[in-house]
């Protein structure tokens, strides 16, 4: 059975960053699916700008442009904290063992042991670690992630969960936090995001001042 890719997020908004390194981990390891699954109810951050219903469309809207892409409601419906675990077992519960494949970019791998119930994380997931510009990957890895390592893409394919891969993708030196400052400054971000996301945020109203 071919990994299904996990893409989770705040995506406030979604932008290049997210959506072109998935891209490339989509066909590196030749995934079925990407779900990009929007965080409800972020937990560990400020309370994102645009409200989940917002994030959700932008999300929406902006697969359209990337086939073998399907946006998941399912932190959006299942409400309270928008836990990864949850969201996890959820998945696993409708998909069997399907190889999982959580997409993280490097600065989310470096603070997963602040989240909630993470050593639960590489027992329902392999961890896909996208290089992000700003941001180095640890060497050596901690204790419980040395002997994930896998240094194939084949031995996620071989297996339901449990390793960890870093996948070299071109740099996007985009964050949303600067978007949003961008789009407040009337900057032009255009090149950055989806042209249908860039509309609704300017149809809405969404970030600027
Ligand atoms: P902010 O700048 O507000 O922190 P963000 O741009 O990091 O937001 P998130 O929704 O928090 O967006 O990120 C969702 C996931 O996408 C995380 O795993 C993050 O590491 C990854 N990601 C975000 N931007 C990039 C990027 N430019 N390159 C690679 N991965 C990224």
């Amino acid at each position: 059975m071919r990994p299904l890719g996990i893409l989770g997020g705040t995506f406030d908004p979604i932008h290049y960053g997210h959506l072109r390194p998935a891209q490339e981990v989509q066909r590196a390891l030749a995934l079925e699916e990407i779900r990009v699954v929007p965080a409800a109810n972020p937990p560990h951050r400020q309370p994102p700008v645009a409200n989940a219903a917002q994030r959700l469309r932008m999300a929406e809207l902006a697969v359209e442009d990337f086939p073998g892409f399907r946006v998941d409601d399912r932190e959006y419906r299942r409400g309270g904290p928008s836990y990864t675990v949850l969201t996890l077992e959820s998945l696993r519960a409708e998909l069997g063992p399907r190889p999982l494949c959580l997409l993280l970019g490097v600065d989310a791998f470096l603070d997963i042991e602040t989240w909630h119930h993470w050593t639960r994380l590489p027992e329902l997931a392999h961890l896909v670690v996208m290089q992000r510009p700003g941001w180095q990957i640890p060497a050596p890895l901690s204790a419980w992630a040395g002997p994930r390592l896998a240094r194939d893409p084949r031995q996620l394919a071989g297996a339901s969960a449990g390793y960890i891969y870093f996948q070299a993708v071109t740099p996007q030196d985009i964050s949303a936090t600067r978007l949003r400052a961008a789009i407040a400054r009337g900057e032009p971000v255009a090149g950055q995001l989806p042209p249908a996301v860039w509309d609704y945020i300017h149809a809405n109203r969404i970030y600027s001042v």
